[in-house]
């Protein structure tokens, strides 16, 4: 038993997001959900039954989608744990916008069944002007951890330069706001060469980052990009 964080819940008196049970009561959940209700967050899981480039639900008989035929992703393939929306969308806020860092547990957790076989986790950058508003990289956060628990290294190899937050941009807004702005570090051309990669972000919108984030990989050296995301939205 952690007793840290049974002392760390008493004290703040936090309850499961999806039921309101206290959590002091069940110290083997993980970050902010009971153990009794992450089968039900589970159910929510996207199936199957995804376009098998990008992830994203499928529509019509086609196992590729159409955006995904027409334009390619540099990625090689996509899968995001969570659709964007109720309880996984708000345990998101709660962890990138009020800073339950104890969620990165959950995310952990959900993300390591999705890792496909890879040499390396690399998390997507982080905007250097959203690192001043919290006090930590949430998608960094949980890559450590995940990288725990699968026992693949991970490695910070990428940058991103200041630029323009994606949220209100459209979809070719996006793609040519990210074009530029990530980076390969200059230390680790060696340590990418020649490997699989899994990128790991938050939330795969247009998917304009991680197509961004591949193509830089691949542009230094990289055998294939894999993407996996906790929620699409
Ligand atoms: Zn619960
Ligand atoms: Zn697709």
């Amino acid at each position: 038993m952690n007793y840290l964080r049974v002392l760390d819940d008493w004290l703040m008196h936090r309850m499961c997001r999806s039921c309101g049970s206290p959590l002091v009561l069940q110290p083997d959940h993980c970050g902010l959900i009971c153990p009794e209700c992450s089968p039900a967050l589970e159910a929510q899981f996207l199936d199957s039954d995804v376009c098998l480039v990008c992830g994203a639900p499928r529509i019509g008989g086609y196992d590729v989608c159409r955006r995904c035929r027409e334009s390619p992703p540099a990625f090689e393939s996509h899968r995001s744990v969570f659709l964007y929306h109720s309880l996984p969308a708000a345990l998101i806020v709660d962890f990138k916008g009020r800073g339950h860092r104890q969620l990165s547990d959950y995310f952990a957790a959900v993300l390591a069944d999705s890792i496909p076989p890879c040499d390396l986790l690399v998390p997507v950058p982080f905007r250097p002007e959203s690192i001043r508003r919290r006090p930590f990289d949430p998608v960094s956060v949980v890559v450590k951890q995940l990288s725990r628990r699968c026992g693949i290294p991970w490695v910070q190899a990428m940058y991103r330069k200041k630029g323009r937050s994606q949220k209100s941009l459209n979809q070719e807004d996006r793609a040519r706001n990210m074009a530029g702005a990530v980076g390969v570090r200059n230390s680790m051309g060696e340590r990418l060469s020649g490997k699989i990669v899994c990128l790991v972000d938050d939330v795969f919108t247009t998917g304009a980052t991680v197509h961004a984030c591949a193509g830089v990989l691949l542009a230094s050296g990289t055998r294939t990009v894999h993407a996996r995301t906790i929620a699409m939205d």
